[in-house]
């Protein structure tokens, strides 16, 4: 059988710090590539595709070659959990971006080969393929990105993604990363689509974590306001800052 390559940017074993799985070990596999340009992005490394990619461990990190076939990624990240007590089948692997979407097929063949969850962590920029291989993945995260935080508009792939969420009766988490420059209107423009199509949608507002060249995050007044214009439409929605800065981890 002749297995699809991929472009990863690293793999790394850690403890999920942010949305609904927040706390869990889980394991990361980063993917090479990404069209967008956030402000607050983290991992500037990863909008382009590399010869190599990096897979951190106890031990140190290793460099391997690019592109990876899938049977070969699912091998490496079970010999991260050699040393630890617990087995595949029990933990959850998250294929994060860069934008996994940009190389979905080789993301699916990954998602089918691993024993254990598969989270499917997007941007939602893509909504014609995000419909066409969303029901693959156990957890969907989606963002909600704002026109304060990166060049461009992605409000239309956003509904789509979340009409194909109401289509496919998936269960996905929404996650709005929100700054000091973030208006009252662009999460409002949020919460109104969430309640025509998919209210019962667990909405994360994630303040940003700082980088050197994105805006502040908000203040705690401004969350509160924004929070409850949720609460009062009847949406789940909850404030959740990242945590893996606070522990210290990937
Ligand atoms: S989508 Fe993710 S990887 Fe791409 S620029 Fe935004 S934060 Fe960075």
């Amino acid at each position: 059988m002749i297995m699809l390559k991929g472009h990863l940017d690293e793999i790394f074993f850690s403890i999920q710090g942010e949305g609904g799985e927040i706390g869990l070990p889980h394991l990361f596999c980063r993917f090479g590539g990404c069209p967008l340009r956030c402000i607050y992005c983290d991992t500037p490394r990863s909008w382009n595709r590399r010869e190599q990619f990096e897979c951190h461990s106890a031990d140190g990190t290793l460099l391997i070659d690019n592109p990876i076939a899938a049977d070969s990624v699912v091998n490496i990240l079970e010999d991260l959990l050699a040393d630890y007590p617990v087995s595949a089948e029990k933990v959850c692997l998250s294929l994060t971006g860069g934008e996994v979407l940009e190389q979905a097929e080789f993301a699916v063949e990954i998602a089918k080969l691993w024993p254990g969850d598969v989270m499917l962590e997007t941007s939602g920029s893509n909504a014609k393929v995000f419909s066409e291989v969303a029901s693959e993945f156990d957890v969907i995260s989606l963002d909600w990105k704002t026109p304060s935080l990166m060049s461009g508009e992605l409000f239309a792939e956003h509904q789509q993604c979340l009409e194909a969420v109401a289509q496919q009766k998936l269960v996905a988490q929404l996650k709005m990363v929100l700054s000091c420059q973030t208006t009252a209107a662009e999460v409002l423009e949020m919460y109104d689509f969430v309640a025509q199509t998919v209210p019962a949608t667990q909405i994360y507002l994630q303040p940003l974590t700082k980088v050197p060249l994105s805006p502040d995050p908000p203040s705690s007044e401004q969350m509160l306001k924004w929070l409850t214009m949720g609460i009062a439409r009847q949406l789940n929605v909850r404030v959740l800052p990242q945590v893996h800065p606070l522990l210290n981890a990937r």
